[in-house]
């Protein structure tokens, strides 16, 4: 395939198109302020956007304004699927490759007759079309503020558009505090907050929505805390039992992974979550420095994601897994002494 960069499409956009923008299954703060502003873009340039989701996203990232039609793959299905077939290009965002946005709507979009064009900000994507990947960017939120500007468009950003894009990037930099985060991505935050943003009620709708079970789900997953100083290595376990106990809902758990990572001294985290409908393990990793959690849930976990924060799956026991995970330490106790310098 012979692969187009982004703009090359400056002069097929110039006509109105028939636009579908994708996100990953399970889609975080990255993905749906992605979608949706990418949607609030194309609607006014006068295309017609579809955004299709394969599954909802989490209560506290509901509030966030939408512009357009915005389908979801396992429960508007018939939608989603017309929506494509009657669509001229899709836009893949923050994934990197197709089975990421699970298996049914993967085997819906092999089958689409037309270009993609990925924006996204993952390791080692596959092929589309048109490609706009770039592993250094803070979030695909700052990509598709990056894509606008390039089309030139950075006038039409509005307070909507606006307060997508900073959620996106401020949740995907944990509130800018990620390595990832540069002196651009502050300049393009002050950009969105002069385009209307406004960063106190961001901060507010994302991060003061606790409802008291997750709160409570929070101390049971503190209480499994365990710290295996040997390896700068912390994780936290989290049984399906656990999670009924404490009325889980979807998103709950999101975060939880960073207090394991805010052990002094510590340089690789994770949470094992289990989850006994898809009858998996779920895994979040994370790490500071050099250590590449992408390369660690790859080779060991069916997974991938980023240098510092990445995830998996096992399909044993929550048992067997742990046993796994903590006989893999000590084969990386060098690279995990050396990751990072406080
Ligand atoms: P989280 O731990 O927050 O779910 O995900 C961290 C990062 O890893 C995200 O960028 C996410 O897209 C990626 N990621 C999470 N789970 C998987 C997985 O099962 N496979 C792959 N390839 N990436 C994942
Ligand atoms: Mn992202």
């Amino acid at each position: 395939m012979v692969l187009k960069k982004i703009t090359e499409l400056t002069s097929f956009l110039k006509s109105s198109r028939n636009i579908v923008i994708v996100g990953h299954q399970n889609p975080d703060g990255d993905a749906v302020g992605a979608t949706l502003s990418l949607q609030h873009y194309f609607i006014k340039k006068k295309h017609k956007a579809t955004v299709v989701l394969p599954n909802d996203y989490p209560d506290f990232l509901q509030w966030l304004p939408k512009s357009g039609r915005l389908y979801f793959f396992d429960k508007q299905n018939s939608q989603s699927k017309k929506a494509l077939v009657e669509s001229d290009i899709v836009f893949l965002l923050d994934f990197n490759a197709l089975h990421r946005v699970g298996a049914d709507m993967q085997n819906t979009l092999e089958t689409y007759p037309n270009d993609f064009a990925l924006i996204d900000h993952h390791q080692q994507p596959e092929e589309f079309t048109y490609m706009y990947s770039d592993t250094s960017m803070s979030s695909t939120c700052q990509m598709v503020y990056n894509f606008i500007e390039m089309m030139g468009d950075v006038d039409l950003i509005d307070k909507d558009l606006a307060t997508c894009l900073y959620t996106g990037i401020m949740t995907d930099t944990g509130s800018f505090r990620f390595r990832s985060t540069t002196s651009t991505t502050h300049r393009i935050i002050a950009n969105l907050i002069d385009k209307g943003a406004e960063n106190d009620k961001i901060h507010s709708n994302i991060y003061d929505s606790n409802s008291c079970g997750r709160l409570l789900l929070l101390g049971q997953a503190l209480r499994n805390l365990q710290v295996l100083f040997e390896y700068k290595t912390a994780f936290i376990t989290l049984t399906d039992q656990e999670k009924k106990q404490f009325n889980f809902e979807k998103g709950d758990t999101e975060g939880f992974v960073n207090y394991a990572l805010s052990v002094k001294g510590i340089v690789f985290a994770a949470i094992f979550i289990e989850d006994q409908e898809q009858k998996i393990i779920k895994i979040s990793f994370r790490s500071k420095g050099k250590f590449s959690v992408n390369k660690f849930a790859r080779k060991y976990f069916d997974g991938g994601g980023h240098d510092n924060a990445a995830g998996g799956k096992s399909t044993v026991s929550m048992e067997e897994t742990l046993i796994k995970f903590k006989a893999l330490l000590p084969k990386y106790q060098k690279e995990l002494e050396n990751s990072y310098e406080a």
